[in-house]
């Protein structure tokens, strides 16, 4: 049997290590059959990077840093070069100067937040638009968002600034690519326990937080948003685009703690 993704050929960036949300992602779709190429930020990442992509079959393997633009033309050049075209496109970046993730939102540097915005928000933008003229077929990309985007979490500051613009971008692109068949979504995820999620202070207290007060009283495994982003970026999802899909045991939905939490 054929799996939902086969004959598709995609891109996967952000991928730090096996901790990563985009290694959950790209895991998932290798198994229902995609052809992968992976970017990875600087060598130390791509030392890390390299064995997973073995793992899943990936031949193509390309160094790429969001804020240094002619690695990011290099990328779709080589995709262009290699395999003429792609079906989607998953990006899983975002950074902020982790001494900004604590304290006041309002103390937030100029410096930080343009440079937060440019990696987290911005490059989505400029790698959809280099994508975009390679999924000739139409396509689906998707990038990672959080909860932090639309409601005050503690110590997410910038990057839910950034995040919120990073949504909003998601529904532009949406409209400026959907007469080419190409759709585009975010999933917004629960808290994960990744590098970049430990940047955050107190990323363990949040994390138990959740754990205790999402729905399904658990947070999400990597795998899981896999399942999600293969939906999304698979034929399933057809007539989806422009969406923020949350993938977070429901913790959105809540808004005070289970009654048997608060009596002790
Ligand atoms: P991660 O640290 O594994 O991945 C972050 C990736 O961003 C890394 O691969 C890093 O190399 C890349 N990156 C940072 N700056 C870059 C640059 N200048 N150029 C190229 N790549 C760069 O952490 P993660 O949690 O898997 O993060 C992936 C995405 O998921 C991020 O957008 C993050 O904000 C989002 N997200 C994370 C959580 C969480 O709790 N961990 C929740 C919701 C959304």
């Amino acid at each position: 049997v054929a799996g939902l993704m086969t004959g598709k050929r995609g891109l996967v960036m952000g991928v730090a290590n096996d901790h990563s949300i985009a290694w959950g992602i790209a895991k998932t779709l290798r198994a229902h059959g995609a052809e992968l190429a992976f970017t990875y930020q600087g060598e130390a990442f791509g030392r890390r990077v390299r064995p997973l992509a073995d793992q899943v079959g990936a031949r193509l393997l390309i160094p790429c840093d969001v804020e240094d633009i002619a690695s990011v033309d290099q990328v779709f050049e080589t995709l262009k070069t290699e395999w003429g075209g792609i079906d989607f496109l998953v990006h899983a970046i975002g950074f902020s100067d982790k001494n900004e993730l604590k304290g006041r939102y309002a103390d937030t540097t100029r410096a930080n937040f343009v440079r937060t915005m440019v990696i987290s928000c911005f490059s989505f933008t400029e790698i959809a638009k280099r994508a975009a003229p390679l999924m000739n077929g139409g396509g689906s990309m998707v990038t990672l968002t959080y909860g932090g985007a639309t409601r005050v979490m503690p110590n997410y500051n910038v990057m839910g600034v950034a995040k919120a613009a990073l949504e909003s971008s998601v529904r532009y692109l949406a409209a400026d690519y959907g007469g080419d068949g190409i759709r585009v979504n975010a999933i917004s995820a629960g808290p994960v326990r990744t590098l970049a999620g430990s940047g955050v202070a107190d990323a363990r207290l949040m994390f138990n937080y959740q754990k205790k007060n999402a729905p399904l009283r658990r947070t999400v495994s990597i795998e899981e948003v896999g399942g999600s982003a293969l939906y999304l970026l698979s034929d399933l999802s057809a007539g989806v685009t422009g969406e923020v899909h949350f993938v977070d045991c429901g913790y959105n939905i809540v808004s005070m703690p289970r009654l048997d939490e608060l009596k002790v």
